[in-house]
């Protein structure tokens, strides 16, 4: 087996314990390959061991990687990163999902820009739960009346929020803030908003984003190997 199936084999195995430990079913949790700054060959890989979600944090780099990979593949691309006005048409154009809309704006832009012969770009709003530590994302007293304005907006479908708290390496600790997202979302559900997307967790804590009810785990070292940024 290549490396990367070695270690697809071993996420997905932490993703059924965790899920058998919260009386969930494993089927239910999207796996994200986040395969930011790695090589072309490297996303190939991983199709050929099965895997079809990939997340991108670079818009050029993301873009490059799709249209090289092939549109026959029945891949899905994820957006995860920070997303600036004069990016969203080319996100617009060739992506799948965003997970990081974190303002009215920049969703008016995407729903305007996305071409109409696609489906509906399915979106995410980034929510900051762990306060001053993280810049990225909405407060959590925001979500609420950004989450129901960009479900009205056409060419885009709402699929529910993402947060990306403060590492911890404590287990504890590090549930507090998906709690917290969940419990948005829960209220955002109660509110009438048809939702069924919480994209939390990432190598170090997707177990405790599982126990919390995370629907997506965005998983990049663990499957990868570390990143060079070099
Ligand atoms: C890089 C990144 C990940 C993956 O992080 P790992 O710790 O390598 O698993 C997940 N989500 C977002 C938004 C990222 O930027």
């Amino acid at each position: 087996m290549s490396a990367f199936a070695d270690n697809l084999q071993a996420v997905r195995q932490r993703i059924a314990r965790a899920a058998s430990a919260a009386g969930r079913d494993p089927e239910s949790i999207i796996l994200l390959a986040v395969s930011k700054t790695k090589p072309l060959a490297d996303v190939l890989e991983a199709v050929r061991a099965g895997q079809t979600d990939f997340g991108e944090n670079y818009v050029q780099e993301g873009v490059d990687k799709r249209l090289a990979a092939g549109h026959e593949l029945p891949l899905v691309w994820h957006f995860i990163g920070p997303l600036q006005s004069n990016k969203t048409r080319l996100v617009a154009e060739n992506f799948d999902w965003v997970h990081s809309i974190d303002r009215l704006k920049i969703a008016e832009r995407l729903s305007q820009q996305r071409p109409p012969h696609l489906p509906p770009l399915s979106v995410c709003v980034q929510v900051n739960v762990s306060g001053e530590a993280s810049k990225s994302g909405c407060s959590p007293a925001a979500a609420a009346d950004l989450c129901h304005a960009v479900a009205g907006l056409p060419g885009l479908r709402l699929r529910g929020l993402m947060a990306i708290p403060e590492a911890s390496d404590d287990p504890v600790a590090q549930r507090q803030p998906f709690r917290e997202l969940r419990r948005i979302y829960e209220q955002l559900q109660g509110e009438g908003l048809a939702l069924d997307t919480l994209s939390m967790g990432m190598s170090h804590d997707l177990e405790a984003a599982i126990a919390e009810g995370a629907t997506l785990v965005r998983v990049g070292t663990a499957l990868f190997g570390e990143r060079n940024y070099a």
